[in-house]
């Protein structure tokens, strides 16, 4: 999503006349959008920041804007501890960006804008073309989560959620077809929780897929309990849905997934793929796992492999558990580092293992869709 978010700072300031440079040294707006979600986020901001310095010694200093989520949690604090920084901007406030950088430009005092202004955000989106030009593009067409998981920024980060309107979207997903994309992914924290007035991801998905030019469909990241029926039949409906699904567990225990708030099952989760293959069977997984969250024992973490070995998921971002400010988590007791440390390098091996033996499948075969799109 912050990669969605870059492209649209930049179609936003171009409005009054900023444009992507490759060199550093000619930046006179320095823009950093962030990211919340892991440790050590905000020390990558002031180290960042710090290389900017050094690269401006003695030259005369751009602007410079942090956007994004590390914003949002931190904004006061960065504006404090560094007074390099012109102008925090949250991720739900990021159209006002124009209008940040020519107060700045006038010398004004350091700027925080970190409301949760998204409807106002997407009014001022759609009138500005999404200028990004890729095969395979990206469509944001819900933001925040309502779900809580213990130990996720992004309810905070984010806000709730909100999902834009199909016609909006039809019209931004045909300037991107336009502009040559074969492929679009949808995108949304909640993905599957997509809903305006009463149409849902799946109702979406039909209306995009009759654009012509547009090859494939793709939507990340999916929550289990949205998983409805619908979204399931339109895999099996809907031929340029591709067969590759993004569903974060996060851990194979039961007892491990209620301590997060997750609000669903092992049992759960496996009907969902039961259905999914059912339908579709050369359907795919890929998912996220977080290792060694507080409670976990080596038997918990055991259930995390078997999962992965039953689902076989042919690509999976696995992480030892980070704790984030300001969430539920963040004050639990961790377990022994050494130990989730040990867990991380025993699944890594086998979830390469699961992956590789998948790719090696693939050796001399020829897919559909592959060819379509050429
Ligand atoms: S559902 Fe996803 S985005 Fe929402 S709180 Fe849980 S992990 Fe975070």
């Amino acid at each position: 999503m912050n990669e969605y978010d870059s492209n649209r700072i930049l179609d936003i300031t171009k409005k009054i006349n900023y444009s992507l440079t490759k060199d550093l040294i000619e930046t006179n707006c320095y823009i950093l959008n962030t990211c919340h979600i892991r440790e050590k986020a905000t020390e990558k901001v002031y180290h960042d920041i710090g290389r900017l310095k050094k690269e401006f010694r003695n030259k005369k200093k751009p602007i410079v804007l942090i956007a994004g989520c590390v914003a949002q949690a931190e904004g006061d604090i960065l504006l404090k501890k560094e007074k390099y920084i012109d102008a925090v901007i949250g991720p739900q406030s990021y159209h006002q960006i124009n209008d940040t950088i020519i107060k700045l430009e006038k010398k004004l005092k350091p700027i925080n804008i970190t409301e949760f202004e998204v409807i106002e955000k997407f009014d001022t989106l759609n009138f500005i073309k999404n200028s990004d030009s890729k095969i395979s593009s990206f469509l944001t067409i819900q933001e925040g989560c309502n779900k809580f998981c213990k130990f996720c920024v992004v309810p905070y980060t984010r806000g709730p959620e909100y999902s834009r309107s199909i016609e909006e979207l039809v019209q931004e997903a045909n300037h991107l077809v336009k502009n040559g994309a074969k492929e679009i992914n949808l995108l949304g924290q909640n993905v599957n929780a997509y809903k305006f007035e009463k149409k849902k991801l799946s109702d979406l998905i039909f209306e995009i897929s009759k654009i012509k030019d547009l090859k494939r469909i793709r939507y990340t990241t999916s929550h289990p309990r949205d998983f409805t029926k619908d979204l399931i039949e339109a895999h099996k409906n809907c031929d340029k849905l591709m067969p590759l699904i993004h569903l974060p567990v996060q851990s194979g225990s039961n007892k491990i997934l209620e301590a997060m708030n997750r609000r669903h099952t092992i049992e759960d989760y496996l009907k969902i793929v039961e259905n999914l293959k059912k339908i579709k069977p050369s359907v795919k997984f890929s998912s996220d796992f977080i290792i060694g969250y507080p409670g976990e024992t080596y038997k918990d973490f055991k259930e995390t492999i078997k999962l992965m070995n039953k689902v076989g998921f042919i690509n999976s971002f696995s992480f030892m558990y980070s704790s984030r400010p300001g969430t539920p988590a963040f004050n639990l007791d961790k377990i022994d580092e050494k130990d989730a440390k040990n867990r991380l390098i025993e699944f890594q091996h086998i979830a390469e293992n699961v992956k590789n033996k998948y790719r090696k499948s693939l050796i001399k075969k020829q897919l559909k869709f592959y060819l379509k799109i050429k």
